[in-house]
């Protein structure tokens, strides 16, 4: 197919339309650059389906139909191809890292390296993008809380009765629950309606702090910017010499095209933007793209999660936003563990079509009687970087995932220790499901940057080491993963990177 050129290039071109190129976008709307922004999705459809749970967790309407193997096992991934990214989806949880998730930690199993940034360096960013994200929440409460330059614009959501309660337990253990921080409109001219339909939902009402709502909309508002949808990147192109990218190969509407820009900010999420670097090799770079250290596609990382559904069988919980509450005390270790265990926090609700997944072999009504009685929590445990855990592409071109799992003797004590919590909030049974290779919500450290070019694909704010013009602003550019939900820290970067960008670009 013979490949046409924009005559009049853009003097940034951003591949993605979620939280990283989002933020970039909005830090770069206004100024004199001419900014445009390429998704492969389409604005995410207003529509009843969204919160349709049969819709939505049983038919998979929004899921994309791409095949990815892990290990030569076909899977559909949790993939939503729309503008705003995997935040159309995503829980609101928006949480800083800590100061010492910054810095080389030692786990029973290894090690969490060092980022070539402070906490203190993300600090401003962290609190831009609460504010730009509309975060509610609380400091003072979290024993592990980072330094803050300021409170939180917005109050917490407050508690329904049943989390109170479990919230007044935990305290009772000698525990310190705290409001968990969440972008949700809620308040007196707030748009959100406590739903129920939010964790793994689109917002209907757009009540939902989103990357579409939140970014992309407002930078779109500034006439320097534009979005193209429904424009799929397959592969970067550089000048001979390979120090810089003079375009993009994309397929729009069928037509292969070649999309020329000054300067490029890929954000096309970690996995897939490892991958299109290494579609993009050439003769100048045969291993791909940003790739001199080998490390483009490597250290692939996810967090260690697991569901837990406290059950009590003669009380049933009508709570219809649960997600108010999340537990540190035992982020950094216990008084028996002197490593660190990680983060306990509220999944939305739970309701039957979402088990019809993982607990397919039980009846429905057993389903639905869990369903109504389960208190539902999330222990999330830091997932170690490692060079074999990899995405490469099939000789088909197809993604291959090989997720090498990594830190499971502290998982499961985790998972062992809130169960044990939970137990103590008055729930005599806790059930436990890990989640999958499927599951890549979390997804990072593919592109990881760092202080050393010989071990790091990017510089620290996020420049690829080998060439001038090319940024890569998702979460692929974590070294570690952290224990904490990774939206925030996606956000805050690709803020401090726009802003340097306008800085050069004025
Ligand atoms: C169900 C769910 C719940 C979650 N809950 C939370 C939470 O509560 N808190 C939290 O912090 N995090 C949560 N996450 C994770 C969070 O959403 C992600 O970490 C974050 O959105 C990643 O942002 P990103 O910009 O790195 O990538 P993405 O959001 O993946 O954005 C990449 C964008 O690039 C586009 N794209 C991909 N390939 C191409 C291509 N070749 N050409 C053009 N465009 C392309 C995609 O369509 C997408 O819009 C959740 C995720 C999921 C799926």
């Amino acid at each position: 197919m013979p490949a046409t050129m924009n005559q009049d290039p853009a003097d940034v071109v951003i591949i993605g339309s979620g939280v990283g190129g989002g933020g970039v976008a909005l830090q770069l709307a206004g100024s004199g650059a001419k900014v445009l922004v390429l998704e492969r999705g389409r604005f995410l459809p207003r529509e009843p389906h969204n919160w349709d749970l049969e819709e939505v967790f049983v038919k998979q309407r929004y899921k994309t139909d791409d095949i990815w193997y892990a290990d030569g096992r076909a899977f559909r991934p949790g993939m939503f191809y729309f503008v705003g990214g995997l935040t159309k989806f995503y829980g609101t949880a928006m949480f800083r890292l800590r100061e010492r998730d910054f810095e080389r930690v030692q786990h029973e199993e290894g090690e969490s390296p060092a980022w070539p940034i402070r906490y203190a360096d993300l600090e401003p960013w962290y609190a831009l993008a609460e504010r730009l994200f509309g975060v509610r929440g609380q400091a003072g409460i979290d024993p592990t809380e980072p330094a803050r330059s300021c409170a939180y614009a917005h109050p917490p959501v407050p508690h329904e009765p049943v989390m109170q309660a479990i919230h007044d337990r935990l305290q009772a253990q000698g525990l310190s629950p705290f409001p968990m921080p969440s972008a949700i409109d809620l308040g007196d001219a707030g748009r959100c309606r406590r739903c129920s339909n939010c964790d793994a939902l689109p917002c209907r009402i757009d009540a939902k702090g989103d990357a579409e709502i939140k970014l992309i909309r407002p930078a779109l508002r500034q006439p320097n910017v534009e979005l193209r949808t429904g424009v799929l990147v397959e592969r970067l192109l550089t000048d001979a010499g390979g120090r810089r990218i003079v375009a993009a190969q994309v397929l729009e509407d069928g037509v292969r095209k070649h999309i020329g820009g000054k300067l490029f900010v890929l954000s096309a999420g970690a996995i897939n933007s490892a991958a299109l670097l290494l579609r993009s090799a050439n003769r100048a770079h045969p291993g791909g793209l940003a790739n001199s250290s080998d490390v483009v596609g490597r250290h692939y990382m996810t967090h260690n999660t697991t569901a837990l559904m406290a059950l009590h069988p003669l009380k049933r919980n009508r709570t219809r936003f649960p997600k108010t509450l999340a537990l540190h005390d035992f982020y950094f270790g216990s008084a028996s563990y002197g490593y660190p265990l990680g983060s306990l926090q509220l999944l939305g609700k739970i309701r039957e079509p979402m088990l019809r997944g993982p607990l397919g072999h039980l009846p429905r009504m057993l389903r639905a009687l869990l369903a109504q009685h389960s208190v539902d929590w999330y222990a999330q445990s830091e997932d170690l970087p490692d060079p074999d855990s990899r995405v490469t592409l099939r000789q088909d071109g197809a993604i291959n995932l090989h997720w090498k799992r990594s830190n499971l003797k502290a998982h499961q004590r985790w998972v062992s220790q809130c169960k044990e919590i939970l137990r103590g909030t008055g729930y005599p049974l806790v059930l436990a499901k890990g989640f999958g290779t499927e599951v890549v919500s979390h997804q990072c450290g593919t592109v990881r940057f760092g202080a050393d070019e010989r071990t790091s694909a990017l510089d620290a704010l996020c420049k690829a080491w080998d060439h001038d013009n090319l940024y890569v602003v998702d979460a692929g550019f974590f070294p570690s993963s952290a224990a904490v939900n990774p939206a925030l820290t996606v956000a805050a970067q690709a803020l401090r990177v726009g802003r340097h960008l306008r800085e050069q670009l004025s």
